[in-house]
């Protein structure tokens, strides 16, 4: 192969990667979680994907005063109840294929 056909083939490739994602989210969107309160289940890609952050005050000169990750939730709209995820990591990794993802960041 030439340069050109190499670089063709990549293109091809990076595409047929972008549909395969795409592929792989509407998928796994259709799966069932179940609520830990009521035990109903709903389709993840009708589900809000909660993205909590904790605060790291500064200390000394440099550190700290940053946020980062912490657990994710739903809310389960049966019951509304929030199901925290940190014990589920399973869900975690459909994150996704949710509807979307919201942010929040509590002190
Ligand atoms: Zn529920």
């Amino acid at each position: 192969m030439n340069t050109k056909e190499i670089q063709n083939k990549l293109n091809q490739l990076f595409n047929e990667e972008k549909v395969l994602n795409e592929e792989l989210r509407k998928a796994e969107g259709r799966r069932l979680i179940e609520c830990e309160k009521c035990g109903k289940r709903s389709k993840v890609s009708n589900l809000t994907y909660i993205q909590t952050h904790f605060y790291t005050l500064p200390h000394g000169c440099t550190d700290g005063d940053y946020w980062s990750q912490d657990e994710g939730q739903f809310i389960c709209p049966h019951c509304n109840c929030i199901n925290r995820l940190y014990k589920r990591p399973d869900i975690c990794k459909l994150k996704d294929s949710f509807k979307e993802v919201v942010n929040t960041y509590e002190k």
